[in-house]
């Protein structure tokens, strides 16, 4: 039958994920649903700050609608290299580059860095676009137990390939726990590896001034330590980044794919990122709300009898186990005019489909209160379900 019809794999395909509740549906929203969004990378509040949206404008109406081509021909407006530097000096890097998504940063650093005389060891956990990154590199790979430097410094040892790259996510992006990144760096050192850190979900959140979890660990323009982030999360705006040594900026500026052969990051997002840098700089307890309100989140999560785990930055999961119980309890918040993310295998291992909440430094009392019924709703619903 399917012989004939080459969609005829995708629809049964399809009906297999829906038998297992894995089907994803896409949901447009408004300029203002009235939902209360715990689900978004917002951490700090800035997306709708007037001061963004006037520094994407005006650099929207300096540079124009797009950037007209790759960074190394027309892409890279006098805003891209102020960036480039503004991010580098924020984390403590010796020099940075910007990138048009926090997904080609990854791709960019970890496959620029790679190749097949380099051992890549990857976390068990990281982010798809880590894992993505590892595929491209032409390495080897070997996929280390989350959060073990022990199995990384063995697997170091144990290589034939003359180079290699750690790479791990600083905070990780459903659990919201932190690597063990000085023990990281030290087996990387002691072993002639470079450490690749995203810090996606650290910066702007985690240590002094929200310079990320490499410069809270003591790593700060360590030679060998290379930043990979994102502009879409804390910043609030869109677009990524690789910063480290001026020798990793040089080589990917020369070799690295995904920096080569992308359009330049758009001026309003890099117009709108450097607005929030200037925010982040006027208001630096800002990266310290947004950890209290995750630690407030975790503790009405348990307060409600839910399984959770200790936020190292803004991200708090709630544990629900099958993914049809954590789109039900998606459902409920919802209901109760709270928006939560939903993550399902294969975002999470099987067994794990949890609710990811963010909590957003901009959090009131009121908004405590609405989390607290929508969890105790959940906490009800589940305990039911566990026992019928
Ligand atoms: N790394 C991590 C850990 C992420 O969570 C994400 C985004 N979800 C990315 C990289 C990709 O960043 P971007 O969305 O800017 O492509």
């Amino acid at each position: 039958m399917s012989d004939t019809d080459p969609l005829a794999r995708l629809r049964a395909a399809a009906a297999a994920r829906a038998e297992a509740g894995l089907r994803r549906e896409l949901r447009p929203r408004g300029a203002d649903d009235g939902l209360l969004d715990l689900a978004s990378n917002d951490y700090l509040g800035l997306s709708r700050d007037p001061r963004l949206v006037a520094g994407a404008a005006a650099a929207a109406r300096a540079y124009g609608a797009g950037s007209t081509g790759s960074r190394l021909v027309t892409g890279t407006t006098e805003l891209h290299a102020e960036l480039d530097r503004r991010l580098a000096a924020l984390t403590g890097s010796a020099a940075g580059l910007v990138f048009s998504s926090g997904y080609l940063a990854n791709l960019g650093a970890v496959a620029g860095l790679g190749g097949p005389d380099v051992l890549v060891v990857s976390d068990q956990v990281n982010h798809a676009s880590i894992v993505d990154a590892c595929r491209l590199s032409r390495s080897r790979v070997v996929v280390a137990p989350h959060g073990d430097a022990a199995a990384v410094a063995a697997a170091l040892a144990a290589r034939d390939e003359e180079h290699a790259l750690v790479v791990t996510d600083a905070v990780f992006s459903v659990d919201g726990d932190v690597a063990p990144l000085a023990a990281l760096h030290r087996a990387a050192r002691a072993h002639g590896a470079l450490l690749v850190v995203d810090e996606a979900h650290a910066l702007g959140v985690v240590g002094d001034g929200g310079r990320g979890a490499a410069h809270a660990a003591g790593l700060a323009g360590e030679p060998d330590v290379v930043l990979t982030l994102t502009l879409s999360k804390s910043l609030a705006s869109q677009g990524g980044a690789v910063l480290g040594a001026p020798e990793v900026v040089a080589h990917l500026v020369d070799t690295g794919r995904a920096f080569i052969f992308d359009t330049g990051l758009n001026p309003a997002a890099v117009g709108a990122a450097l607005a929030a840098l200037d925010v982040l700089a006027a208001e630096p307890g800002l990266p310290g709300r947004a950890r209290a309100n995750a630690r407030r989140v975790r503790d009405l999560a348990r307060a409600a009898g839910l399984a959770t785990a200790e936020p190292a930055a803004a991200v708090v999961p709630v544990y629900l186990g099958e993914p049809r119980a954590a789109v039900e309890a998606q459902a409920l918040c919802r209901d109760r005019g709270l928006r939560v993310g939903c993550f399902r295998p294969p975002s999470v291992p099987k067994g794990r489909a949890c609710l990811r909440i963010t909590a957003r430094a901009t959090l009131d009392e009121a908004d405590f209160t609405v989390l607290a019924g929508a969890l105790d709703a959940v906490a009800r619903s589940t305990g039911r379900s566990l026992h019928t």
